[in-house]
């Protein structure tokens, strides 16, 4: 006769009531489990080693590559070191993870913990991806050149995209705000631009952004919720933790942008406006999404003057000229692929 006992086990008892003797049956059920166990660790564990080891052999690839890749010299001007992008076509498109993951996990870095105001508001990633657009996009402002784009933006009717740095007076802050009133974006660039400082590890990047992320705040009263890396996502000088900076930003939900289009102004004597026209113009049509990189400092008078024919490039080729948002599809450039 058999009963459920309280763990729903069928439980054996003899006419007596006593219960049988089972241990024979347990032994040979636990060899069983065992044997099981035993096959089991040995399929995994070769898999688990199989995968580390090519995750591994990917990521010193796409070092080795990066190593590569990054033998430049820096723009004269600290500025932008503008790679050119190869064939015409689009760095890399990557899309980037999904915001608000915080680890909890035990290898959680410390870093994680700094600046806990420092988040991006929630948004849709990559909602927005539209045919034939062109940003362009103005670094290292505001200068006095600022209101000279801003008035060009504005007979045009166009908007565009500054991603400014750590200019920290009452001219600068008016600038900043001039920029968000006509509803163009800010972004955050660099506070002190110093690539040495900034790429030197995680924290110091974040001590740098959130520099400059208040002092936009505190300007405009907008919190600014995208960013452009001096020097783009991946340079000369952020090899060793290029991969982890974006990571830790990408995770507290901000979202940059690197280019596919260059005007050329990125050296110390700016070229004559008919030149910067010409290269950022160069190979009209054959991207659907552009964003382009310019300069706004004092020293770029040509590039100002190069902007209304660049302006009507683009409108005549069919494209609208629109300002970045954390939800456009980002172009950036893509990590060295194994
Ligand atoms: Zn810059």
């Amino acid at each position: 006769m058999t009963e459920r006992n309280t763990t729903g086990q069928p439980q054996v008892l003899k006419k007596d009531g006593s219960r049988l003797k089972k241990r024979p049956f347990r032994v040979e059920k636990l060899i069983q489990r065992a044997i099981t166990a035993a096959l089991v660790l040995a399929v995994l564990i070769p898999t688990v080693l199989a995968i580390e080891l090519e995750a591994s052999l990917v990521r010193i690839k796409a070092e080795l590559s990066q190593a590569q890749q990054s033998g430049g010299v820096p723009a004269a001007d600290g500025g932008e070191r503008y790679q050119a992008s190869t064939g015409g076509g689009d760095p890399g498109e990557r899309l980037p993870a999904p915001s608000g993951q915080r680890d909890s996990g035990p290898e959680r870095p410390a870093y994680q913990d700094l600046y806990p105001e420092l988040y991006a508001q929630s948004h849709e990633w990559n909602t927005v991806s539209k045919e034939k657009v062109c940003y362009l996009t103005f670094d290292d402002g505001p200068s006095a050149r600022t209101p000279e784009v801003l008035e060009i933006l504005e007979r045009y009717g166009v908007k565009a995209t500054f991603f400014v740095v750590g200019k920290d007076t009452e001219q600068s802050r008016q600038w900043m705000r001039d920029i968000v009133q006509a509803g163009h974006t800010i972004g955050v660039h660099s506070f002190t631009h110093n690539y040495r400082k900034i790429y030197d590890s995680v924290e110091a990047w974040l001590d740098d952004f959130a520099q400059e992320y208040r002092l936009i705040e505190a300007a405009t009263g907008v919190s600014p919720q995208i960013f452009r890396f001096p020097g783009g996502s991946i340079n000369a000088y952020n090899g060793h933790i290029y991969q982890e900076i974006a990571g830790e930003m990408v995770r507290r939900g901000f979202v940059y942008f690197d280019w596919n289009r260059s005007n050329g102004d990125a050296v110390r004597k700016p070229p004559a406006a008919p030149v910067l026209a010409r290269n950022a113009l160069d190979k009209l049509g054959t991207s659907s999404r552009v964003i382009i990189l310019m300069h706004d400092s004092r020293s770029h008078a040509s590039t100002v003057e190069a902007l209304p024919a660049i302006i009507e490039g683009y409108q005549s080729a069919g494209y609208s000229l629109e300002a970045l948002t954390p939800e456009v599809r980002p172009i950036v450039y893509a990590y060295p692929k194994p």
